[in-house]
């Protein structure tokens, strides 16, 4: 049997008066959707910024596609097949789409060569961009596809999202959902955090609930109601 993509084991990241990640064991297959639910403080960016190398957790192990995982930086772990969409994006907002493409990559490609790879990933995964458009000028969707497209250019095998819903129009919602979906079934393996019930029920295939740094459930959301997400996010009837 094919290992996990990722596989989180007794994952523990104390800060100062506070365990934000205790004790956390978690899977991700191949081509999962898996969603991070927590209200604010429950350490979901934590066990995020572990995964892709921000932070180094205090005890515990993380292993990818069966090896051990040892990252010291968002770089190193891109290399490896991690990528990750941040709920603010990291684009200069006087540069173009395909200038901000390029200075997230560690490999040397020209405006060219990069504007061509963004109208390939823009017509294949429904992310279409105008790679000479200044960022300042395009939409929050749009935004988020250039975001997305940097990440795709490493051909992760993991792709995280932080809130990816939180600037988004309905419509670029719907958009956003088709290109996630398309990735997993190409086998890539999606982790997003979201307090969005309705939309973790329409886009997850799993969802882990983190209550003060620990897990407290692993559901199929598509068969809890909002009600009972909501119970086991805040552990009392919402
Ligand atoms: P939110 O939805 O608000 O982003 P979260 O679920 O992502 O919340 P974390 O950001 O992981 O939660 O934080 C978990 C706990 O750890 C919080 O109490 C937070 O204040 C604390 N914490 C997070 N990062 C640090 C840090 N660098 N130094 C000190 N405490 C931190």
């Amino acid at each position: 049997m094919a290992p996990p993509r990722l596989s989180l084991r007794d994952i523990t990241k104390r800060y100062p008066g506070i365990t934000a990640n205790d004790h956390i064991s978690m899977e991700v297959a191949p081509g999962e959707v898996l969603a991070v639910l927590g209200e604010n403080g429950a350490g979901k960016s934590t066990l995020m910024k572990i995964i892709y190398g921000a932070t180094r957790p205090d005890e515990g192990e993380v292993s990818f596609d069966g090896r051990p995982l040892v990252v010291d930086s968002p770089a190193q772990a891109r290399a490896l097949g991690i990528a990750m969409v941040h709920q603010h994006f990291a684009l200069f907002d006087t540069l173009t789409a395909a200038e901000n493409v390029q200075l997230g990559l560690t490999e040397s490609m020209s405006v060219a060569e990069i504007s061509e790879k963004v109208r390939e990933l823009g017509e294949r995964y429904g992310l279409e961009v105008d790679p000479a458009a200044v960022v300042m000028e395009l939409s929050m969707g749009e935004r988020q596809r250039i975001e997305i497209i940097r990440a795709l250019m490493t051909k992760p095998k993991l792709l995280i999202l932080d809130e990816p819903t939180s600037v988004l129009t309905p419509q670029a919602v719907r958009k956003l959902f088709k290109t996630l979906h398309q990735l997993a079934n190409e086998g890539v393996s999606i982790l997003f955090i979201s307090h969005k019930l309705d939309e973790i029920r329409e886009l997850a295939d799993r969802c882990v609930v983190l209550r003060a740094g620990k897990i407290v459930a692993s559901v199929n959301p598509k068969t809890e109601s909002e009600d009972s997400l909501a119970r086991l996010m805040i552990g009392k009837e919402p």
